[in-house]
């Protein structure tokens, strides 16, 4: 079978594959962006793989990056472009269920394509735009099912975290896992635990972002995979709560996290703790905890000046998005005015500084003047005092002679 409207990521990339040719090598385009194409989904990287070794790519290529070189993949640097070429290899004994132990490069496309995860990963193009599909990948493609290439217990065994990428393809692409592959997964779900929490994120928030997240969750939770991700192994009745939630797709990772931890119902202190144990930033922490706090107020009234204040603009209407999956319709535009009408969005619009406090009155610095600037913050996000300095300056005054 023959691509006829090649996309134009690939027709950018066709002189490299000639180039490589021309040396008397094999050039592919392989992996997920072969797969997308053929679903007609946007491509992002153009990966390729080759007979050539790398030592033999640098040859070829004048501008080249080792970024994996023991993995066989050097990346290209031609014009604005870079692409990633890797030589066919295969991987043999997997002893710790997540790498191979070693990798042995190879000059066949074949063996290359075997050691591929599914199906529909295992495709290959050649730069006409011709399939190479040596694993039924595009019937599979056809009928919407994720199946491992060659005997899927074999395959989840040498390398674990398999089981959660085919979860998260069941939910990006709304695609169904296969008998076998499913029954592997449950056999083998234990072997998670082999696998580092930063790469079972990975795969875990692709499966929350996907177009079809219940697809995935449901087999997510009675393979038992749950069991062994950070956080969940108490939360299987929840997690299925979770995957009844409205299945809109999830715009950003923080509404994710914080949809699963309210349908969880963790308190606010086990938040940071659940958030840590699935390695995110303090960055993510605090989106996520303002999130939440946003969402339950949200949920029983309406938010307050203050608090669209403290959240600011994209996290209220984050909020706002969220209220859709408890059945409660989101009101953009007039959170938006309400925000952009607040007096002040920022502390370095107040119009008093600390030291404008510390000149005029006469007291060391300490603890009284943050708290000061902080009432005086409140006074006027909510309108009860003009954001002009005497103004401010006369309040503070008042508050300090009632002390
Ligand atoms: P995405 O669109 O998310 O990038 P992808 O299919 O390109 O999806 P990558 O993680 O970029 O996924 O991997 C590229 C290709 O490498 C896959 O399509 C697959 O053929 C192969 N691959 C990746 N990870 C594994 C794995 N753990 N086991 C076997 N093959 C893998
Ligand atoms: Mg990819």
């Amino acid at each position: 079978m023959k691509l006829e409207i090649i996309p134009d990521e690939f027709t950018r990339a066709t002189s490299v594959l000639k180039e490589i040719q021309a040396h008397g090598f094999e050039a592919y385009f392989v992996g997920g962006s072969v797969r997308d194409a053929l679903l007609n989904q946007s491509i992002h990287d153009v990966d390729i793989a080759t007979s050539a070794y790398p030592e033999e790519i640098k040859q070829i290529f004048h501008r080249t990056i080792d970024v994996g070189i023991d993995h066989g993949t050097v990346l290209v640097l031609v014009g604005d472009e870079q692409y990633e070429i890797t030589t066919f290899r295969t991987e043999s004994t997997y002893q710790d269920f997540r790498r191979p132990d070693t990798v042995t490069f190879v000059r066949s496309l074949k063996e290359d394509l075997k050691r591929r995860d599914f199906t529909i990963n295992a495709l290959a193009m050649d730069v006409d735009g011709e399939i190479i599909d040596l694993f039924d990948g595009m019937a599979d493609l056809k009928q919407k099912i994720i199946r491992a290439v060659g005997n899927p217990k074999e395959r989840f065994h040498e390398d674990a975290l398999r089981m959660m990428r085919g979860l998260r393809f069941a939910s990006q692409l709304d695609f169904k896992i296969e008998a076998n592959t499913l029954s592997a997964i449950e056999a083998f779900h234990r072997l998670l635990d082999k696998i580092s929490v930063e790469r079972i994120a990975v795969e875990f928030m692709k499966l929350l972002l996907g177009k079809n997240r219940r697809a995935a969750l449901l087999p997510f939770i009675e393979t038992e995979c749950y069991l062994y991700c950070p956080g969940l192994n108490k939360f299987g009745e929840a997690l299925f709560n979770f995957s009844d939630l409205p299945n809109r797709q999830i715009e950003s990772e923080s509404q994710a996290w914080a949809l699963l931890i309210n349908t969880l119902g963790l308190k606010e202190t086990e938040i940071r703790v659940f958030l840590k144990s699935w390695k995110q930033s303090n960055h993510m922490i605090q989106e996520v905890q303002n999130l939440i706090y946003g969402l339950n107020k949200r949920l029983s009234e309406e938010l307050h000046d203050k608090d669209l204040f403290d959240l600011g603009l994209d996290t209220a209407l984050s909020v706002e998005k969220l209220l859709f999956y408890y059945g409660q319709k989101s009101k953009l535009e007039e959170v938006k005015e309400r925000y952009l009408s607040l007096p002040i969005h920022d502390r370095k619009q107040l119009a008093v500084t600390g030291n404008d406090l510390l000149d005029y009155f006469d007291k060391k610095p300490g603890k009284w003047l943050g708290d000061m600037i902080e009432i005086l913050e409140v006074a006027v996000v909510k309108g009860q005092i003009v954001n002009n300095k005497e103004r401010l300056i006369g309040y503070a005054k008042n508050k300090i002679d009632e002390e």
